[in-house]
C-alpha cells in the first residue's frame, strides 16, 4: 500500500493521520516542531491547542459545533476521543486539559503501527505521492511561499481581516433595504445584492463615539508584519478622523432608502451576501479588533442590526489560508496538483474542531484514493458536509474568509420561510444531519 504523507501534525494533520492509519494506510507525519517553533505553539506535542482550551459547545441538538463533535465521535475520531478523555468541567462546553490531551494524541499516533512521525520542516511542494498539507494558520514561511508560487500570490492570505457575518433572517428589513450602489448589475439579483442600513447624523456621531471608546484586542509580538496592507480596522479608521468611515465603507452615495425616499442617509452600512444560499451577510469593510462583547454592543447601534445574530464576529490576526473555493476540488485536492490535498485551518475553516473535522475528511478521502475505494460525496446536510461544501465551492471566492461551522451553511430545513422557532429548526438540522452522517459512514463501509 502506498504511503500517505501529511505535512503538519496539528489538529487537522493528527486526525487525518489517525483516520488513514485506521483504514490500513501507512502514514508519515512531517512535523517541524519542536525543532522549528511558531509564535503561538509552546511544545513539541502533536495537536497542541494554541490558545483557549475549549472545543466550544458540546450540545449536538442545538449547536452546529456540538453537532460536529457528534459526527466526529461517530466516525471514530481521535481528537474527540482524547478530548473526551481529558475533559474539564465547563457547563455545556467541552473544555480540555490541554497538555495531557496533546500528549495523549501524540502517544496514540506514535504507538500506531501504521504511523511514523518525522521531525522536519517541509519547504517545497512535493512532486509526487499522496500528500495532505495541514500546516495551519502559522504555516512555515518557505512552504507558504511555495504555495503562493503555485496558487498565485492573491490566493494565499497571511492575515485574517474578518468583517462580522450576520444571519440574514436576523436583519430588520423594515429599516434596511436591498440595493447595489447606483443599482449596478445586469440582473435583478445583482441590482439587489447588498443590504443597506441607513444612519442619520446623530446615529453616525454616536456610532463613532462608541467605536473610539470600545475595548480592543492587542496584537501578539511577532504577529503584525503586513498588517496595514489594506485591512485597517474600522476603529483605526475612526481614529484617523471622524469622517473617514463616511468617506470609506460607510459612504452614503448611490443609494436610496425606500422607507424614507426624501431623507438622504448621512451614512450607510452595507452588507454583502456571504454564501450562495443567501443566509449569511458580511458587513462590508468592517474588519475590527474590538473585543467580542464590545462588537455586539457597537454593531447593534446600526439601524436594522439591533437584533442581529452573528454567525461570526470580526477580527484581525495572523492566519495563513488559501482561497479554497477556487483552488480545491470537492475532494479537497489542489486542482493544479491533485496528488496534494489541503486540510485544517489553511483551507479557510476556523477553529480547533473545524480544523480537526476537515482533517478527518481529508484523511478518509486520501485513504480511499490509496486503497482504490469509492467514497460517496459527503451530504451537505451534515456539519462535515456543510463545512466542506462551503470552503470548496459554496462560499463566494472573492470575499472568502475563514468560517466557523454554523447552521447558516446548511441547506434550510424550514420550507415555511423561517416561521418555526429557532429551537425547533436547530433540532431539525441536527436530526437530519445525524441520520445522513450515519448513512454516509455506513455507505463508506459498504463500499469497501
Ligand atoms: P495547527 O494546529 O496549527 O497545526 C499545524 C501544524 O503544522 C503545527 O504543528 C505546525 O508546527 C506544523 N507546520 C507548519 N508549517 C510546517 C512545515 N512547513 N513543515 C512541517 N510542519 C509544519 N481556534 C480555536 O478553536 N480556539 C482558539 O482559542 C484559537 N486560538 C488561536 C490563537 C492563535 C494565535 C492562532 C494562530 C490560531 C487560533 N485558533 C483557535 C485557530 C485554529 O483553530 C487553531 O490554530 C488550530 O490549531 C488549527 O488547526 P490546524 O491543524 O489547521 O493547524
Amino acid at each position: 500500500t502506498e504511503t500517505l504523507h501529511i505535512i503538519g501534525g496539528g489538529m487537522a494533520g493528527s486526525e487525518a493521520a489517525w483516520q488513514a492509519a485506521q483504514a490500513g494506510v501507512p502514514v508519515v507525519i512531517h512535523e517541524m516542531r519542536p525543532t522549528v517553533g511558531t509564535f503561538a505553539h509552546r511544545t513539541g506535542s502533536l495537536a497542541e491547542m494554541v490558545c483557549s482550551n475549549s472545543f466550544r459547545s458540546d450540545d449536538s441538538e442545538q449547536n452546529a459545533v456540538g453537532l460536529l463533535h457528534w459526527e466526529m465521535r461517530a466516525a471514530g475520531g481521535l481528537i474527540m476521543e482524547m478530548a473526551d478523555a481529558h475533559r474539564l468541567p465547563a457547563g455545556g462546553a467541552l473544555a480540555v486539559d490541554r497538555d495531557p490531551f496533546a500528549e495523549a494524541v501524540t502517544d496514540r499516533l506514535r504507538a500506531h503501527p501504521m504511523v511514523t512521525v518525522v521531525d522536519e520542516e517541509v519547504s517545497a511542494l512535493p512532486d509526487q505521492g499522496h500528500w495532505i498539507i495541514a500546516t495551519g494558520p502559522l504555516t512555515g514561511s518557505a512552504l507558504a511561499q511555495a504555495i503562493a508560487a503555485e496558487a498565485g500570490q492573491e490566493s494565499l492570505a497571511f492575515f485574517d481581516a474578518i468583517a462580522p457575518i450576520v444571519h440574514a433572517d436576523s436583519i430588520d428589513m423594515d429599516q434596511a433595504w436591498r440595493q447595489s450602489r447606483y443599482d449596478k448589475g445586469d440582473t435583478e439579483e445583482e441590482r439587489t445584492a447588498y443590504i443597506n442600513c441607513p444612519m442619520d447624523r446623530d446615529q453616525y456621531e454616536a456610532f463613532i463615539d462608541a467605536l473610539l471608546v470600545a475595548e480592543k484586542t492587542e496584537f501578539k509580538p511577532g504577529e503584525t508584519a503586513g498588517y496595514f496592507d489594506g485591512c485597517l480596522p474600522i476603529e483605526v479608521m475612526a481614529e484617523r478622523g471622524r469622517e473617514t468611515l463616511r468617506f470609506g465603507p460607510m459612504k452614503p452615495v448611490g443609494l436610496t432608502n425606500p422607507h424614507a425616499p426624501d431623507a438622504k442617509p448621512y451614512a450607510v452600512v452595507q452588507l454583502r451576501r456571504d454564501n450562495k444560499l443567501g443566509t449569511l451577510y458580511n458587513i462590508v469593510g468592517f474588519q475590527t479588533k474590538m473585543k467580542y462583547g464590545a462588537q455586539k454592543t457597537v454593531l447593534s447601534m446600526i439601524p436594522g442590526l439591533q437584533s442581529a445574530s452573528f454567525a461570526r464576529l470580526g477580527g484581525i490576526h495572523r492566519n495563513t489560508f488559501i482561497n479554497s473555493p477556487t483552488l480545491l476540488d470537492a475532494q479537497m485536492r489542489l486542482r493544479s496538483k491533485p496528488h496534494i490535498r489541503f486540510a485544517g485551518q489553511i483551507t479557510g475553516v476556523e477553529g480547533y474542531v473545524e480544523s480537526a473535522a476537515m482533517g478527518l475528511l481529508a484523511g478518509r478521502m486520501a485513504a480511499a484514493d490509496i486503497l482504490g475505494h469509492d467514497l460517496a460525496p459527503v451530504p451537505e446536510t451534515t456539519a462535515m458536509g456543510a463545512l466542506v461544501t462551503h470552503i470548496t465551492g459554496g462560499a463566494e471566492a472573492k470575499t472568502f474568509q475563514p468560517m466557523n461551522v454554523n447552521f447558516g451553511l446548511f441547506p434550510p430545513v424550514d420550507a415555511r420561510g423561517g416561521r418555526l422557532g429557532r429551537a425547533v429548526r436547530y433540532k431539525m438540522y441536527t436530526d437530519r444531519a445525524k441520520a445522513d452522517w450515519t448513512d454516509w459512514l455506513g455507505l463508506r463501509v459498504a463500499a469497501q
